[in-house]
């Protein structure tokens, strides 16, 4: 059965564009960037995002710690001091009581993100013990419409205006599934002209037409920060928190380059809102699974998860380190 004779494609498509981007950033040529799903602000929550990095910096940040920050983390470690000082002189005045920071000094000293103390007057005082490195380059968002078509593409219209007027990210992209057919020129007049469009095929990707780089407003710097911070500590492959993969029909095929789950009860690739406590044909992977051929403690469906997560720490590290790829395998 193909993707597009399922039901619910986008959460495959959505998928395989994540995986897409992880291993081929950016279509003009190769940048070092991690990739996300589902992030964005309150108001608006993009399907992909990708943040480029410098690779150096980069190294750096995961050095500091392999979790992301929160944004009361971030404020303290950010600020952070080479040498010992009163908190409040060392952090921009927030826009909340200064007594809200305090035990984020503490959280980020228990974590050896900092160092704390006592000083005059009982005060707080910290210190860095590394600096937190300047490490997101740009920021850019991506709409995942695989059945994009002059209707959908009217739908999205006014979203894509208020990302591009919004200018939070650095460029805003559609991702459509290619079909082969040229490109509907009424799409085109329908969509944004400071929008990109890139047709995701299995093996290949290509570009229907060209963003134009948006210029975000200083005063968003500490939001785009936070953004990129929740990019790292989320990624991609979260997506098993909110499925079943304990269930006995859970399954990840191999869809193009990515990995995407597939429902062997169903037949099709499942969603990830039906594959949740509510479906009715959820049924518990046999105690038998859990002792035949899974080595480690837990069933395929902590195995799936570990997997996942070993595939994201290894992105994580190539986008600085010197992995040799293998990425008809890697997925
Ligand atoms: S039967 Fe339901 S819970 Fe099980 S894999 Fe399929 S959709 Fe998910």
């Amino acid at each position: 059965m193909s993707d597009t004779a399922d039901r619910d494609p986008e959460f495959a498509f959505e998928l395989r564009v994540c995986r897409w981007a992880e291993r081929a950033w950016h279509p003009d040529g190769p940048r070092p960037a991690i990739v996300a799903r589902q992030l964005g602000t309150r108001n608006r929550r993009w399907d992909t995002v990708v943040v480029e990095v410098d690779p150096d910096a980069f190294a750096a940040r995961y050095a500091l710690s392999t979790d992301g920050f929160d944004s009361d983390l971030l404020r303290v470690v950010r600020h952070a001091p080479a040498d010992w000082q009163w908190y409040r002189d060392a952090i921009p005045e927030p826009d909340f009581p200064w007594r809200h920071v305090v035990p984020a000094v503490h959280r980020a000293a228990g974590l050896d993100l900092v160092e704390k103390r006592r000083g005059s007057r009982n005060r707080v005082e910290y210190k860095q013990t590394a600096p937190y490195p300047d490490w997101v380059e740009r920021i850019v968002a991506i709409e995942n419409k695989p059945n994009l078509d002059a209707s959908a593409a009217r739908a999205l219209a006014d979203q894509l205006e208020h990302d591009v007027s919004r200018a939070l990210a650095d460029e805003v992209w559609v991702a459509t599934e290619a079909t082969g057919d040229r490109v509907q020129p009424a799409l085109l007049e329908d969509l944004p002209v400071e929008v990109g469009i890139l047709s995701v095929g299995d093996e290949s990707t290509e570009v229907l037409w060209h963003p134009s780089k948006l210029t975000p407003d200083d005063a968003d710097a500490r939001r785009r920060l936070v953004l990129a911070e929740r990019a790292y500590d989320r990624g991609w492959r979260t997506y098993l928190d909110t499925m079943r993969p304990d269930c006995r029909h859970f399954e990840l095929r191999r869809r193009g380059m990515a990995l995407v789950p597939r429902c062997g009860a169903k037949d099709c690739y499942q969603s990830q809102r039906e594959c949740a406590h509510s479906c009715s044909s959820f049924e518990p992977e046999p105690p038998a699974w859990r002792t035949r051929g899974w080595p480690i403690e837990g069933g395929p469906g902590k195995g799936l998860r570990r997997i996942l997560e070993s595939r994201r720490e290894r992105a994580r590290k190539r986008v600085f380190e010197d992995i040799e790829r293998d990425d008809g395998h890697e997925m």
